[in-house]
């Protein structure tokens, strides 16, 4: 028993030390462990598993919108990252390079892809020449290096798993129309899929994608309050077509440029995932994108009684295989171990068949969200196990829901929203003119920054005045500490 216990007392608790509790969780549940290089990761299979989840369910989102999957290489030319301006410059503290090959200097050192903008650029140029050819949507799975400095398992390390879209357009306006189209699979994958409410928007200036005309995001809020930026989605209007050339002869015989997009959802969402549903055990995933969603533990005192739970076991796992994702914990801990482990790994649903189980053609069903347990017949099984599980997913999306919500705070005045910012937690939501160098002094002064502008503003435009600057507003934004 002892051993047990001290299986969840290692955990501290969230209220101490939210980041600690995190990375406890992440190497406990056996999601990712570090690296020999700093700021990298090693995914282990149940993190991955959740990653495969994710990727299956986004991608058949992407595909119903027409995208199709490509693949583009891992090095990048110098000269490449050169031509946009705005590109280079933000992403130059951020690039590794190779400058070595075969044991030689290279003529032109290469940059492992911080993103794909620039060498797909090249490569759309020469694959576009008429109207006829767009639009372009390729998406690709794949990994990118961004040397952090600042780095967290899953939310921000140096290199990382994501998908990066692509498009290539005949109008501004239908480039946009993308923009925003990828914005809202993002928004409602991460509501139906992880479960996580979002509030999407606009990026302020600051917060923009190096290169971008206009940035959209989905922005999450975390169990300590703090804003995950989740996915984003760029329109780069006709900055990268200029840069690269990508033209194409339009109907009425002229050469014009493309409008270009592009839009990303990484291995951070998984981290999204731990810090809006976890709680003091451990883990709770989304039915939706759990690797397991129901994990059995045969319980028996008697070697007598083994064999008659065994069987049940069995029958119940082949009745569910191919139905729900379920695994037979068949592992010598005993039962106890089992639920503190599996609990920790944040299985929505623990089944326990035991003796009494069998002579009642019964199963125990327990909820990890909020523990409730429910006797349900073998044969009603195969019916309410899938309510259950879509039950714990409404209800985790609620629950995190009314979370964001008692912490959602608004103010007019700006010692108002210090206060808050210092000593509460959550979002404040202001009155905004706008203005970058007001964001500045407020991140300077505060560590928080205009997470989003929220595409939902109050009808007929906002009135009033800007909380920091006094100008008349522009907008509400959202305000937060991130990570
Ligand atoms: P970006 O290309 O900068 O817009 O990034 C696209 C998405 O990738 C962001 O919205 C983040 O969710 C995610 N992301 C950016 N940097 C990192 C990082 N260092 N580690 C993990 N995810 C990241």
């Amino acid at each position: 028993m002892a051993n047990e216990e001290k299986f969840v007392e290692d955990i501290v608790d969230q209220d101490d030390d939210f980041s600690k509790w995190y990375n406890q969780v992440v190497r406990k549940a056996e999601l990712a462990d570090y690296a020999p290089v700093r700021g990298c990761m090693i995914i282990r299979p149940y993190g991955y598993a959740i990653w495969e989840n994710l990727q299956r369910l986004l991608d058949a989102r992407f595909k119903e919108t027409d995208v199709v999957n490509a693949y583009f290489p891992l090095l990048i030319p110098k000269s490449f990252l050169e031509k946009e301006a705005e590109h280079v410059e933000g992403f130059a503290p951020e690039l590794a390079w190779v400058t070595r090959g075969g044991g030689e200097e290279l003529e032109e050192p290469l940059a492992i892809r911080p993103t794909s903008e620039t060498i797909i650029g090249h490569t759309y140029a020469r694959w576009i020449q008429s109207y006829r050819d767009l639009p372009v949507l390729i998406n690709q799975w794949n990994n990118v290096m961004r040397w952090e400095k600042r780095t967290a398992l899953f939310l921000r390390t140096s290199e990382f798993l994501w998908q990066e879209g692509h498009t290539a357009h005949r109008t501004l306006e239908e480039a946009e129309e993308r923009t925003r189209q990828m914005l809202e699979v993002y928004r409602s994958f991460a509501e139906e899929e992880a479960a996580i409410p979002v509030i999407a928007g606009r990026k302020s200036e600051n917060e923009k994608f190096a290169g971008a005309l206009r940035t959209y995001s989905i922005e999450a809020m975390m169990g300590d309050g703090k804003a995950l930026q989740s996915a984003t989605s760029h329109n780069l209007a006709h900055n990268f077509a200029k840069s690269f050339d990508i033209q194409f002869l339009d109907a009425d015989g002229q050469r014009k440029y493309c409008a270009t997009t592009s839009w990303g959802m990484s291995t951070r969402m998984i981290g999204g995932l731990i810090m809006v549903h976890g709680d003091k055990s451990g883990l709770i995933l989304p039915p939706r994108l759990a690797p397991y969603q129901v994990v059995i533990v045969p319980i028996w005192r008697k070697d007598h009684e083994k064999a008659a739970v065994n069987e049940l076991v069995d029958r119940v796992e082949k009745m569910l295989k191919g139905k729900v994702r379920v695994k037979v914990d068949r592992s010598e801990n005993t039962p106890g171990w089992k639920y503190n482990e599996w609990e920790l790994r944040g299985v929505p649903l623990r089944m326990e068949i035991g003796p009494r189980d069998v002579q009642n053609n019964n199963v125990m069903l327990v909820r990890r969200d909020n523990r409730v347990k429910e006797p349900v017949s073998v044969d009603g099984l195969e019916i309410r196990l899938p309510q259950l599980l879509d039950e714990i997913q409404k209800a985790l999306f609620q629950r995190a829901l009314e979370f964001r919500e008692q912490n959602t705070h608004t103010t007019e005045s700006y010692d108002e929203f210090k206060q808050i910012i210092a000593e509460k937690r959550g979002f404040v939501r202001v009155k905004w003119a706008e203005d970058s160098k007001a964001e500045q002094a407020i991140k300077e002064e505060t560590r928080a920054t205009v997470r989003v502008i929220p595409f939902d503003q109050p009808e007929g435009g906002v009135q009033g005045k800007c909380i920091y600057t006094g100008k008349p507003a522009t907008c509400e934004a959202i305000f937060a500490r991130s990570y």
